[in-house]
């Protein structure tokens, strides 16, 4: 069993598909030809023709019971209306989680205004994902999304769980000490590649996340997420069959994980 925890339907380049449907036709494909039972798409923290809406994908995704949907939150309104419009969104049970880009939108995780929202997000049960280190795009801020800056968060809202999204690559070792000491907290290994993983760096990334694992030494701490598009869904499961893992930190790490802390309908107790 493989369940994605981290993927997009967003058109990041012009070479992909141009309308959702066929977007999320090609992330079913892959689906299909790498055995992945499930996948959660994130959305954008902002909304463009590239970038659809969390309604979007919501409406688009509506009969596809093998996609759950994380809203991704623009931080810079993130007044009572957009708390009122996420309130309902997660009482209707129709979002699994909610995502920060802190690096994209240059802000602190731990700035007072965004306590209400992780009081909403630990009151529903749904984790926040933080994407951590490196950024796709130059306008973005690194100083923003180093993973140090979740332990705030993680401490003061003990209730809330929080993903670090790509184990704060390349501040893995701060990643992990986040991860390992925090209950509340989790990793994902997604997106430490553009494409296809090449050669050199692929000895790199494995290093750097053999080392995460072991120091956490958890099966139930990190998850699979490719960042597909971004990532090349093929050569990312390659590299976690390369992983240093015992048998239950694979079993956690490919699935059972991400269907505990997003509550997926998969695996043992599915409806
Ligand atoms: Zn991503």
């Amino acid at each position: 069993m493989i369940i994605d925890c981290h993927t997009h339907l967003n058109r990041y380049t012009p070479d992909l598909p141009p309308t959702l449907a066929a977007r999320h036709a090609a992330l079913g494909a892959q689906m299909d030809a790498h055995g992945i039972e499930h996948a959660l798409v994130l959305t954008s923290y902002t909304v463009n023709a590239d970038r659809p809406s969390a309604e979007e994908i919501l409406a688009q995704v509506a009969d596809d019971p093998r996609i759950s949907v994380i809203a991704g939150i623009d931080a810079t309104r993130l007044d009572a209306r957009q708390l009122d419009a996420l309130r309902a969104l997660l009482q209707a049970g129709r979002i699994r989680g909610l995502k920060l880009y802190p690096g994209y939108q240059w802000f602190e995780l731990n700035t007072p205004e965004l306590h209400p929202f992780y009081r909403l997000a630990g009151e529903f049960g749904v984790p926040v994902m933080i994407h951590t280190g490196d950024t796709y795009t130059h306008t973005a801020r690194v100083r923003y999304t180093h993973p140090l800056a979740v332990d705030d968060v993680a401490v003061d809202f003990r209730g809330t769980t929080f993903v670090i999204c790509h184990l704060g690559n390349p501040w893995m070792v701060d990643a992990m000490q986040v991860i390992y000491k925090n209950e509340n907290v989790l990793g994902d290994i997604c997106g430490l590649t553009l494409g296809e993983f090449q050669p050199r760096y692929e000895r790199l990334a494995l290093r750097m996340v053999d080392d995460v694992i072991a120091f956490i030494n958890d099966p139930a701490k990190l998850m699979f997420g490719s960042d597909w598009p971004i990532s090349d869904i093929a050569s990312y499961l390659r590299f976690v069959d390369r992983l240093e893992l015992t048998d239950e930190e694979r079993e956690g790490l490919l699935w059972r994980n991400a269907a505990r802390i997003f509550r997926l309908p998969v695996g043992e107790g599915a409806a």
